[in-house]
């Protein structure tokens, strides 16, 4: 089976660079699937969860937006933080959705509303691909 060359790169450096046979993300349209001689391509990524798949075995990334890099060979998904599924805090994340909540619940002018929710959608993702 052909395999392709995935990086996940943070600005804190590299999350995971390994071979695998496709990878699925969630672009901004929708979700895409990319197998080895993927015609290139650049597009943004959502807050999500990017799959990495070998045979039956599945690997689980939480991507904070960012862009995803298609070659034919190569794919780089570029983020301003990624964290392995195994990697996650739980805790931390539930503190982080705790929080945005009550952000978002409280009726106070100098809340950023679109900043709490944006912290909400990445504990969200987090709590989820943690349990995958
Ligand atoms: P928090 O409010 O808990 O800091 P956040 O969404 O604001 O969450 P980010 O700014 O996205 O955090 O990330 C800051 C750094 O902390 C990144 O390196 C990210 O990978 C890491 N990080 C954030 N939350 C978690 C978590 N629940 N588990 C593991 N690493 C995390």
């Amino acid at each position: 089976m052909k395999t392709l060359e995935v990086s996940v790169v943070t600005p804190d450096g590299p999350v995971l660079e390994d071979n695998f046979e496709m990878v699925v993300c969630k672009a901004e349209n929708g979700e895409i699937g990319i197998l080895p001689q993927h015609i290139p391509l650049v597009t943004p990524l959502d807050i999500g969860e990017v799959r990495l798949k070998s045979g039956n075995d599945t690997k689980f990334v939480a991507v904070n937006g960012g862009f995803l890099e298609v070659r034919p060979d190569k794919v780089t998904i570029l983020a301003q933080s990624a964290e392995k599924a195994e990697d996650i805090d739980v805790a931390r994340a539930e503190q982080a959705k705790k929080r945005a909540e009550d952000r978002l619940q409280s009726k106070q002018d100098h809340i950023d509303f679109q900043r709490a929710e944006l912290s909400l959608k990445r504990a969200m993702n987090r709590l989820r691909v943690a349990q995958r």
